[in-house]
C-alpha cells in the first residue's frame, strides 16, 4: 500500500538524526490546526484524518525519541505527560466516552515520521483488530 511504501522510505533516514516535518510544525513554519499546547507537547490535527477526530500529539523536544522503541529512562516523564495530554485532547474534542490512542513504531507498523507521536482518534465507532 501507499502507507507501507512511505513508511519504508521514511525509515531509510531514521538514523541520520535529521529533523522531520514536525519540527517545522512546532516552529510554526508550516501551518497546522493546534488543538492542545503546553510547554512540553503540541497537539494538532492530522492532515490525512482517519476518523472525525484525529489529533497528533508530539513532544516539542524530540530528544532522541524518534520512536517509542528508542525510549530510555530519561523519557519516562515526557511519555507520561503525552499520555495524560491525550486524555485532555479527548476531553476537549468531546470524545472522552470512547477514543483510541495509537503509536506506530517502525516500518512494520507503518510509522512514517520519525519524531514520536501519539494518534488520538475518535468520533466514530472504532473497529478491532486495526489494519
Ligand atoms: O504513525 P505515522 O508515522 O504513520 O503517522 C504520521 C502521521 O502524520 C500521518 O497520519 C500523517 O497524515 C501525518 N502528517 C501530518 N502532517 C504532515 C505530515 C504527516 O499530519 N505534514
Amino acid at each position: 500500500t501507499d502507507e507501507e511504501a512511505s513508511a519504508k522510505a521514511a525509515a531509510a533516514d531514521v538514523d541520520s538524526g535529521a529533523t522531520t516535518i514536525f519540527d517545522k510544525i512546532i516552529a510554526k513554519e508550516i501551518p497546522s490546526t493546534v488543538v492542545y499546547e503546553d510547554e512540553k507537547v503540541l497537539g494538532f490535527r492530522d492532515i490525512n484524518p482517519q476518523a472525525p477526530v484525529h489529533v497528533l500529539l508530539i513532544p516539542k523536544a524530540r530528544d532522541g525519541l524518534t520512536q517509542l522503541s528508542k525510549a530510555e529512562a530519561r523519557h519516562e516523564e515526557i511519555l507520561g505527560h503525552l499520555l495524560y495530554a491525550a486524555k485532555k485532547v479527548a476531553e476537549k474534542e468531546g470524545i472522552l466516552h470512547g477514543f483510541r490512542v495509537v503509536i506506530n513504531d517502525g516500518p512494520t507498523a507503518c510509522q512514517s515520521v520519525y519524531h514520536l507521536h501519539l494518534h488520538v482518534l475518535g468520533g466514530r465507532q472504532m473497529k478491532w483488530p486495526p489494519g
